[in-house]
């Protein structure tokens, strides 16, 4: 049903729908115009619809919902326009007046508002789900399963990874010290974010023991939960986000450095001030926690300063090719993309090999994926022919949400090529 709403969220991103010139040099890089080429589908487009949203001339329409949904908030636009107008940020906003006027649809509610807040429960679920997984969802290979077609709401059909039969912090404890001998060089606190500690705990462990090694202490405090970004930024649930983002941090007040391997925790608990801060208390202690925060490579490379020779390659990664691809959070959000080039060129044995278009958005976008899976697997077809073009054996990343996305579009087009993380190269 059609309604009007209190544009409050969006008016602090007047300055950005101001901005935009409607010169249309975005069409030419949208990935959601690509494959639809409506206008709505680009940022000239939610431009007209937000800025008609803000003076009352539209109603909240499901199908104003709908455009406002159909964004996967990989910013390109923003990084391709001359104006700098940064529609992806005033799609969140809108988003959030959204939910201000019309709540969260259930089951949503539950998730967002009980269950990312609380992880003990969501492991506990979680660990029921995985004996689920086993029974009915049939393997395709490896640990990798497919959702069968009665679970069309997830995507008929999809490969997904299968849920750790042991939780991340259940594996290592809350501090992990260097090993005897090695002095300790700095202390960090690791954001491990739910991909990592439900999904691919072995990675979370192995990033453990790569940087005590390298004489950093890791901490990995308990009361750490779910980053918010399928609430705050997919959802526009911002009364829930903040609940998650106090908690975290909270959880993070005592180290110089928060590190995580998941580039879209890293843009969404650095974006927390931006977006979320409601009174001065909340922009301070967001403005500080965001400022500490590093992804891992970025970490490696321009804090740790770690010479060539720290990066020794994987067992099984010898005399392959390799090649790279640019999550949208940690490259056009964070800026971080000569970081991770740098480590993989450095580790011996291994032939590095640029995508074309390496930075092009995957389609994954959380949500975005589940709410319209068919786009989502056309914008992939895009990444796979650049992956294919680079006749590499392995496909690395720096996003857990991304290595699903290319985990299940290169099995659904029966390539030999593996995909994995970017710290899982290192030995
Ligand atoms: S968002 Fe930027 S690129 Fe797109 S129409 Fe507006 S000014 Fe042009
Ligand atoms: S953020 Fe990405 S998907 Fe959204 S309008 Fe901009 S280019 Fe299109």
């Amino acid at each position: 049903m059609a309604k009007k709403i209190e544009p409050r969220e969006i008016k602090k991103f007047e300055t950005d729908l101001a901005q935009c010139v409607k010169c249309g040099m975005c069409s030419f890089w949208c990935p959601v115009y690509q494959e639809e080429r409506t206008e709505y589908s680009l940022a000239r487009g939610k431009n007209v619809i937000i800025r008609g949203l803000l003076s009352g001339d539209l109603d909240l329409t499901d199908k104003v919902i709908d455009r406002l949904n159909k964004c996967t908030l990989c910013k390109t636009c923003t990084m391709n326009c001359s104006a700098r107008a940064n529609i992806p940020a005033a799609v969140v906003a809108a988003r959030a007046d959204k939910v201000n006027a019309k709540g969260v649809n259930f089951p949503y509610s539950i998730v967002y508002g009980w269950l990312l807040p609380h992880r003990t429960f969501m492991g506990n679920l979680l660990r029921f789900a995985s004996w689920f997984q086993g029974i009915f969802l049939p393997k395709t290979e490896g640990s990798i399963r497919h959702l069968p077609n009665f679970l069309s709401a997830l995507g008929k059909g999809r490969q997904i990874p299968q849920i750790a039969p042991k939780f991340l912090r259940q594996m290592v404890p809350v501090v992990n010290k260097p090993p005897e001998g090695t002095p300790t060089r700095m202390r960090i606190g690791y954001f491990t974010g739910c991909m990592t500690e439900y999904v691919f705990p072995e990675l979370g462990k192995h990033i453990i023991d790569f940087l005590t090694r390298n004489g950093v202490e890791v901490v990995v405090p308990e009361a750490q939960g779910c980053c918010g970004a399928p609430v705050y930024l997919g959802a526009g649930d911002f009364n829930n986000g903040r609940k998650l983002a106090d908690t975290n941090t909270k959880s993070f007040a005592d180290f110089d450095y928060v590190i995580t391997d998941c580039a879209s925790c890293a843009s969404a608990i650095k974006d927390y001030k931006k977006f979320l801060a409601d009174n001065p208390q909340r922009e301070e202690a967001y403005g500080k926690f965001g400022d500490r925060v590093k992804d891992i490579s970025e970490f490696l490379v321009d804090v740790l300063k770690l010479p060539a020779s720290a990066y020794q390659p994987a067992a099984d990664i010898k005399g392959k090719k390799v090649t790279w691809h640019d999550p949208c959070h940690l490259n056009r959000y964070l800026g971080v993309k000569s970081q991770p080039r740098q480590i993989i060129k450095s580790i011996p044995g291994v032939e590095y090999i640029e995508m074309p278009n390496a930075d092009r958005c995957c389609g994954m976008a959380g949500t975005f994926s589940i709410y319209y899976y068919d786009l989502s697997k056309n914008i992939a077809d895009k990444k796979i022919e650049g992956i294919k073009a680079t006749g590499a054996d392995i496909v690395v990343t720096g996003c857990p949400g991304c290595e699903i996305q290319l985990m299940d579009n290169t099995i659904r087009h029966k390539m030999p090529v593996k995909v994995m993380h970017i710290m899982e190269l290192l030995q």
